[in-house]
């Protein structure tokens, strides 16, 4: 059966779209079979791995919309080596067209439950933003990974994330939780960082990752060249560090 993960924060320009990228080609390095879809109108998550976002003949808007199947219409990731369910502009228009529609929230759990059995890890990169989208991610998840930056403000704004996902998991999904928090963009030598740091492990205890993704240039250069970060210049700490992250998690779902 597929673990299915939501890395989400209602935040942007936090590192969701590159951990959820890192993530999977990581977890393609260990053999796992991994299938990231990209909820993000944006399609930040589809180029960065190596996907030509203005050339996909189908899109997740097509699954949302139940025209496609994701066996269908999924790509590849050559480079990362892992499947590719795109996003691109016309996901934008998929919130107003689901409106009136029935079951609107549990379009992608359904779709999911027929491409179950192909993978081990299904990633769900959510917009910045709680909307129809990033309920059809919540839905469908088993947790939610999310990535935040060490700064003053993070804790304030995770409330609302935090909120949001009991919400879901009372009305909508029993099985949802915060599988933990990825402290990304790292860079120990700023005082107030260590100190946030510290706050979030009084805080969450081990629902903070033991993985710390430092801040580093090579992964932000990598989406340029449309490959994941790992792929890019695996020798890159932040390289390195998203395989450990990778290790990480496949070590959390075999204890559970
Ligand atoms: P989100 O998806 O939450 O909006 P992104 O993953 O797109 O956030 O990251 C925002 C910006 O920060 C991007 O330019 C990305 O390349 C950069 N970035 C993300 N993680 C790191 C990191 N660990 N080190 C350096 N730059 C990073
Ligand atoms: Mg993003």
């Amino acid at each position: 059966m597929a673990k299915i993960f939501c890395i989400a924060n209602q935040k942007g320009g936090v590192g969701k779209t590159t951990t959820a990228v890192n993530l999977a080609a990581g977890l393609a390095k260990v053999d796992q079979r991994v299938l990231l879809i990209d909820l993000d109108p944006q399609g930040n998550a589809t180029m960065g791995s190596g996907v030509d976002k203005r050339a996909l003949p189908m899109t997740v808007y097509d699954v949302l919309l139940e025209s496609a199947h994701i066996a269908e219409a999924k790509t590849r990731s050559e480079l990362g080596g892992y499947d590719v369910l795109g996003a691109n502009r016309e996901l934008a228009g998929a919130e107003v067209e689901l409106v009136d529609q029935e079951r609107r929230e549990r379009r992608l759990k359904a779709a999911l439950e027929a491409a179950d059995a192909d993978y081990d890890f299904v990633l769900i990169d959510c917009p910045p933003s709680l909307s129809m989208l990033t309920l059809n991610g919540l839905v469908s998840a088993h947790g939610v990974i999310v990535p935040m930056q060490c700064e003053y403000f993070a804790l304030e704004g995770l409330s609302d994330l935090v909120n949001t996902i009991k919400q879901v998991h009372a009305n909508l999904n029993p099985d949802l939780k915060i599988i933990g928090l990825l402290r990304v963009m790292y860079d120990p030598r700023i005082t107030l960082q260590s100190q946030v740091s510290e706050q979030l492990k009084q805080h969450f205890g081990d629902k903070v990752f033991h993985t710390v993704i430092p801040r580093n240039v090579r992964l932000a250069e990598a989406p340029s060249y449309g490959q994941p970060g790992v792929v890019f210049d695996p020798a890159a700490r932040g390289a390195q560090a998203y395989v450990e992250f990778a290790r990480e998690m496949v070590a959390r779902i075999a204890a559970t």
